[in-house]
């Protein structure tokens, strides 16, 4: 078993020009070891942090679309994103679920183009409180899951890293339990054992994010198939770098 810690920053719609520089200067020189680290810029500032953000650390868009290129108004590819030196792509949070009304089969689409073009995919599933309170969590999860599954091929997987982020914990600062995040974090590995393959489901990272902080990190990392973090309000702050080193 070969995963890489993975450590995701989702910096949303926040930040400038003199926080990207201040952010460069914060992390550049800082040891992190044994972790991939990503940091989810607002696409207007990944040029900038393409170039200057520390050459082992790699910048990820937050969205993109699911078509090459047309009359899509306000909108970004895949291929542009890359072109200006993302590597990686933030798609499913649950604000775009909300809020943009983004269906599991869109993600979908979403996330086989980006791969299509080279883009890696931070895929990002999760249940409400509601849904966790009816004992739906799983169904819920499987059924995000599922839209993936059916639309990459196996070999996809291997550019694809599952964020399991229960929405009650998004922003709240309620995080879950590492117990809670290890039970759903299993039953992901499973769904994949039984609906890609047993070396996916081995080797693909999954990732708990909701309200992780340099406090919390370190117990929740130390879960057998807790593999990393995406992180929201705490990937703006200096300390971002704790997070990085949970298990370091
Ligand atoms: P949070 O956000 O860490 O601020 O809870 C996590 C996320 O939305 O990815």
């Amino acid at each position: 078993m070969t995963r890489t810690f993975f450590v995701g920053g989702n910096w949303k719609m926040n930040g400038s020009q003199a926080f990207c520089e201040s952010m460069v200067q914060t992390f550049s020189g800082q040891a992190t070891d044994n972790v991939e680290v990503v940091v989810g810029a607002p696409s207007v500032y990944i040029p900038y942090l393409a170039q200057n953000l520390r050459k082992d650390w790699a910048v990820a868009a937050q969205n993109c679309h699911q078509l090459d290129s047309g009359a899509y108004t306000g909108e970004l590819s895949a291929e542009m994103l890359l072109d200006v030196g993302a590597k990686w792509v933030i798609l499913g949070h649950s604000e775009r679920r909300a809020i943009f009304k983004e269906s599991d089969e869109l993600i979908a689409q979403k996330t086989k183009k980006a791969l299509s073009k080279g883009l890696k995919v931070v895929f990002c599933c999760g249940e409400l409180l509601e849904e966790r309170e009816a004992g739906q969590t799983q169904q819920v999860v499987n059924r995000q899951l599922n839209a993936i599954v059916q639309t990459i091929s196996p070999e996809d997987w291997q550019n694809v890293v599952i964020a399991y982020e229960p929405v009650w914990a998004i922003g709240t600062g309620k995080v879950a339990t590492p117990e809670q995040a290890q039970e759903v974090h299993a039953e992901i590995r499973n769904y994949l054992t039984t609906n890609v393959s047993e070396a996916v489901s081995a080797n693909t990272r999954i990732i708990y994010g909701g309200s992780v902080n340099p406090e919390n990190c370190a117990e929740i990392g130390k879960k057998t198939d807790v593999d990393g973090f995406l992180v929201g309000g705490a990937s703006l702050k200096p300390s971002f770098v704790t997070i990085c080193n949970a298990t370091a």
